[in-house]
C-alpha cells in the first residue's frame, strides 16, 4: 500500500518527499505540463490513414489540443484484430505534425524502436500492458524524452510510481503519468476511473498525472462528465480519443468522440479548469 505520509517510500526520485516542487516538463524550451495550462492531448486510437488524421488534427487544434494523439502499435488483445499501420503510421504522423504544428504522443511497443522514437516523437507513450516491462523502462530511462507513463490495467499506485522510478533511476526526470482506469469487478464500464489517484498521487510525488477517459470508461457520452471529474480532482491534462467517423474506427470506436463532442468537451472543460485555478 501507498505510504501517504511519504515516511519510507520505496520510490525515491519519484517521491515528494526529495522533491517538493512539482515538475516541470519542456520541450524545445515551451512548458509541456507543470505549470496552470492543462496539457490536452487528442486524436484517434488508431492512425489509420493521412485522410482521417489530418481531419481530426485540424479539427482538435481548434478545440484547444496542442498535442495529437494516435497509435501506430497496437497492443491489441487479438492477434486477429487491426494491429496498427507500424512505420507508415509514424510518416503520417510526422506529416501532419509538420503541417498542423501539433505535437506527437504515440506509443512504443519494442526497445528496438527507441532511438527512432527519440528522433521523431515528441511524447513517448509506454501502454499500460507495458507499465511493468522493466527492460522498456530502464531503456526510455537512458533518453531525456517525455515519457507518458500509464497506470497498469491491474497495478497499484505503489507499484506504477515504481514504474516511473524505473525510468527516473537512469537519468530521465521527464515523467507524465496517466490514469487510464483499473480493472475492477465493475463490468458496464470497460476499466473503473480511479479518481482518488489523482490527489494521491499530487500528495506523494511531484509528477504531473493526467487522465485518460477514453480507455477508462469506454463509453462515448461518458467522456465529458470524465474529464471534467479528472480535471476538478486537480488532474493536470486529459487524453482523449477522437475520431471522424467512430461508427467505422478500426479500433475503439465506441470510446471515440466526434470532433464536436470534442469541441463542447473542450468547452465545459474550461468552465471547471477556470474555478480550480486552470487554464486551457
Ligand atoms: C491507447 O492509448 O490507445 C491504449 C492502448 O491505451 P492503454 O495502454 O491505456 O490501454
Ligand atoms: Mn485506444
Amino acid at each position: 500500500m501507498v505510504n501517504i505520509e511519504n515516511e519510507n517510500p520505496r520510490y525515491i526520485k519519484a517521491s515528494r518527499k526529495f522533491h517538493k516542487d512539482n515538475t516541470v516538463i519542456k520541450i524545445d524550451n515551451e512548458t509541456v505540463i507543470g505549470d496552470k495550462d492543462l496539457m490536452i492531448i487528442a486524436g484517434p486510437c488508431s492512425v489509420e490513414s493521412y485522410e482521417q488524421l489530418i481531419e481530426i488534427a485540424k479539427r482538435v487544434k481548434k478545440a484547444g489540443a496542442k498535442y495529437l494523439r494516435g497509435g501506430v502499435f497496437k497492443p491489441r488483445t487479438s492477434p486477429y484484430e487491426f494491429q496498427g499501420l507500424g512505420y507508415e503510421g509514424l510518416e503520417i504522423l510526422k506529416r501532419v505534425r509538420e503541417e498542423t504544428g501539433l505535437k506527437i504522443v504515440t506509443e512504443i511497443m519494442s526497445v528496438d524502436d527507441i532511438e527512432l522514437f527519440e528522433k521523431e516523437v515528441d511524447v513517448i507513450q509506454v501502454g499500460s500492458r507495458n507499465m511493468q516491462n522493466f527492460d522498456l523502462l530502464k531503456r526510455l530511462g537512458k533518453t531525456k524524452k517525455p515519457i507518458l507513463l500509464k497506470r497498469g490495467l491491474a497495478s497499484t499506485i505503489e507499484e506504477w510510481l515504481l514504474a516511473a522510478e524505473y525510468i527516473m533511476n537512469e537519468g530521465n526526470p521527464n515523467v507524465i503519468l496517466c490514469e487510464r482506469g483499473i480493472r475492477t469487478y465493475e463490468t458496464t464500464t470497460r476499466n473503473t476511473l480511479d479518481i482518488s489517484a489523482i490527489p494521491l498521487v499530487k500528495k506523494v510525488s511531484h509528477l504531473p498525472i493526467i487522465v485518460d477517459p477514453s480507455h477508462a470508461s469506454g463509453i462515448r457520452w461518458m467522456i465529458e462528465p470524465l474529464s471534467k471529474a479528472a480535471v476538478a480532482a486537480g488532474a493536470d491534462g486529459l487524453i482523449i480519443e477522437v475520431h471522424n467517423n467512430p461508427d467505422k474506427a478500426l479500433s475503439d470506436g465506441a470510446q471515440s468522440v466526434t470532433p464536436d463532442m470534442f469541441d463542447n468537451i473542450i468547452k465545459n472543460v474550461k468552465i471547471i479548469a477556470t474555478a480550480v485555478g486552470r487554464s486551457v
